[in-house]
């Protein structure tokens, strides 16, 4: 696979949130050679967080300084939440440095300062870095159209009761390759709750529920519910390692392409 570590010289990364879930994973990846095309060159967590001053890698201390660690990278991996990945896009439009986004639950502004970002440098954003993930985004595409709007649709997501972000941005992924698949407008097909007399399903809908509690690290399932038969396509991550090996993949891909706002379908030749 072709990545932008050019002539053995190995990407270098800035980490944001380096005290997070996500954070901690990235950076023991990294540490542990996971993806030999890149190096931790700075880390970036919010001002007053406990790691800020300490070491999180090798010659690498946690700083509150932003501009500073961007300067430091050629690329930075954001895990964080949507005001700080808003934030991080706009400080890294100036130096153009590329970026790999996994926070999920993206608003309108933070989506608008990534495609300003994109439009001056390469950026990776994906609701699921797993290769396990987007071969079933492409599966439930294919399913959604050969199965045909007489099949229901519904998408089932389990996370740990620490996740902030409902649905998550996985399930809300596979449930628009399920609209893709049936050729109809996610918007006006998606449901994401149902409460009270809320009378017969309607043809055409796609629900997505979400089930929290303990530590769970991410499961999803898509149900294709037919008469007297049903379709479950499903994935189960048992640990954050995949999510951070497939971010460390895309920063080392990243580097050195062309403006643009990409997605892991991208990275690992998908698309
Ligand atoms: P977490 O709460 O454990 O970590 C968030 C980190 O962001 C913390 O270290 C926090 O201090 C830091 N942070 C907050 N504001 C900041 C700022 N202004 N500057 C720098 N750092 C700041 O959360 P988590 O479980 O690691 O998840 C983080 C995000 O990643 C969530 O949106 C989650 O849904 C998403 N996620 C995505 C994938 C994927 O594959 N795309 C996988 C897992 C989690």
């Amino acid at each position: 696979m072709s990545t932008g570590a050019v002539g053995g010289r190995r990407v270098r990364v800035c980490v944001l949130g380096p005290s997070g879930r996500m954070g901690q994973a990235l950076i023991e990846a990294a540490v542990a050679g996971d993806e030999p095309d890149v190096v931790i060159a700075s880390a970036v967590d919010r001002a007053g967080a406990g790691v800020i001053g300490t070491a999180v890698a090798s010659d690498v201390i946690a700083s509150d300084d932003l501009a500073y660690g961007l300067g430091a990278a050629q690329v930075y991996v954001d895990f964080t939440t949507p005001a700080s990945t808003a934030v991080a896009a706009r400080a890294a439009v100036s130096r153009r440095v590329a970026a790999v986004i996994g926070t999920t639950g993206l608003d309108a502004d933070a989506n608008a300062a990534i495609d300003a970002l994109a439009a001056v440098a390469p950026v990776v954003v994906a609701a699921n870095f797993s290769l396990g993930v987007n071969v079933v985004l492409g599966l439930c595409k294919r399913a959604a159209r050969a199965l045909g709007p007489a099949w229901d649709p519904e998408v089932v997501e389990l996370h740990h009761r620490a996740k902030r972000d409902a649905p998550s941005g996985t399930a809300i992924a596979i449930a628009k390759a399920i609209a893709a698949g049936l050729e109809v407008d996610y918007d006006q097909a998606r449901c994401y709750a149902r409460e009270g007399d809320v009378g017969p399903r309607p043809d055409g809908q796609i629900g997505v529920v979400a089930v929290r509690g303990g530590d769970v690290v991410g499961e999803h399932t898509a149900y294709f519910f037919g008469k007297h038969e049903r379709v479950e396509i499903g994935h189960r991550a048992t640990s954050r390692t995949i999510f951070a090996a497939g971010a460390l993949r895309a920063a080392a891909w990243v580097a050195g392409r062309p403006p643009g706002r990409y997605d892991m379908l991208d990275v690992l030749g998908l698309a």
